[in-house]
């Protein structure tokens, strides 16, 4: 038998949402925070198009791609550095920092691929509670060691959905010392309406050790086709960069993700409707007595403790698939009016059942 690293036998498996189907047909995915709706008809389009040259590969630069998102965001574009979904950037983060005895810091819960990514790259896990169900940002700058090479920030925070406020950033950032890179992972930003959030991209300009991570598969739609990307200063950039498998964005991704910038007005009111259901359901939670977190995501979170996988197999029976992290808490998607409200009444039903 072949000889493998150690690691692969206690890393945690990365578990991706599933989909669930009742007895009666029904199926409503709300595992993933997908978008509910399909592809602009536009975006379609662009991908039909850039079918024509697939048997070219694509262009390793994505400069086509790398130039629109330079643009969109105000930033030069030596500061975008592309992957095949921010999970990649995350990954080739964890290459850029890791070697034996680096640590790298985040908070716990927070995204399930934190973990996986840090053994993968032979880094150490340092996993600070959150405070409630929000990051403790002063625990998280005390454990800062001379290890310390990176901190991820996951803001708002999944599967919580809570945010860190622009001061508490700030005077978490102050704490940090500038050869320790700070990671805002901000894959749900176009879902924050609260004022008092910083944009990361506000809080990069300003310190050369902080970089962002945003995506396309949430608020843009485009999951199945992996694009994501970092915005950092010119060293980091570049420092992701180096550790790109060649041609990792493939074309029709860059082509779909161009015309997902171009028509972002009509993907934005797709984000507003989100956000408007995400306050419908919430407060409809709370109303059957739930407690929810305020949320700035496209998700809800409850904590049910030991009666999660209870819940989740509750709303299967409904045909709603939930994301169950056992033993603390179900993590439920907003998706369009019809499944959440199935999903309201299979949480109102589980009450009564309780
Ligand atoms: C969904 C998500 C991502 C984005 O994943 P992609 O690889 O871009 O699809 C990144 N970070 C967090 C916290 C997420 O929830």
């Amino acid at each position: 038998m072949p000889r493998f690293r150690a690691i692969l036998d206690t890393m945690p498996a990365y578990r991706a949402g599933k989909a669930v189907v009742s007895a009666d047909g029904r199926s409503y995915k709300l595992s993933s925070n997908e978008s509910p709706y399909e592809p602009l008809p536009s975006v379609v389009e662009a991908v039909a198009r850039a079918a024509t040259t697939m048997h070219r590969y694509p262009d390793p630069a994505a400069t086509a791609l790398t130039e629109a998102l330079a643009e969109h965001h105000g930033v030069p574009a030596e500061h975008v550095a592309l992957g095949a979904g921010s999970v990649t950037v995350a990954q080739q983060l964890f290459e850029t920092v890791s070697e034996p005895g680096a640590e790298v810091i985040y908070a716990w819960r927070s995204f399930e691929a934190y973990p996986l990514l840090a053994d993968l790259a032979g880094a150490t896990s340092v996993r600070v509670p959150l405070l409630g169900e929000t990051h403790h940002l002063d625990a998280m700058a005390d454990a800062i060691t001379p290890n310390t090479r990176m901190i991820f920030v996951c803001n708002p925070n999944n599967p919580t959905g809570t945010v860190v406020q622009a001061a508490e950033l700030e005077a978490f950032l102050e704490r940090v010392p500038e050869n320790v890179l700070v990671v805002l992972d901000e894959a749900y930003r176009e879902y924050v309406r609260d004022p008092g959030v910083t944009d990361g991209l506000t809080v990069y300009r300003e310190r050369p050790n902080v970089a962002v991570l945003r995506t396309f598969s949430k608020a843009y739609g485009l999951a199945g086709l992996r694009v994501g990307y970092l915005i950092g200063g010119e060293p980091v950039a570049a420092a992701v960069r180096k550790t790109t498998v060649p041609f990792a964005v493939n074309h029709l991704a860059q082509a779909a993700a161009i015309a997902s910038l171009a028509a972002e007005d009509e993907l934005l009111e797709r984000v507003d409707a989100v956000v408007a259901e995400r306050g419908r359901v919430r407060e409809a939670l709370i109303e059957q007595g739930w407690e929810v977190p305020a949320t700035e995501a496209n998700f809800v979170w409850l904590r049910l403790g030991e009666r999660t996988l209870d819940f989740a197999e509750a709303c299967a029976g409904e045909g709603v698939a939930v994301r169950p992290f056992a033993g603390e808490g179900a993590r439920v998607s907003i998706g369009d009016p019809e499944a959440n409200d199935t999903f309201l009444a299979a949480a109102a039903a589980f009450r009564k059942n309780a």
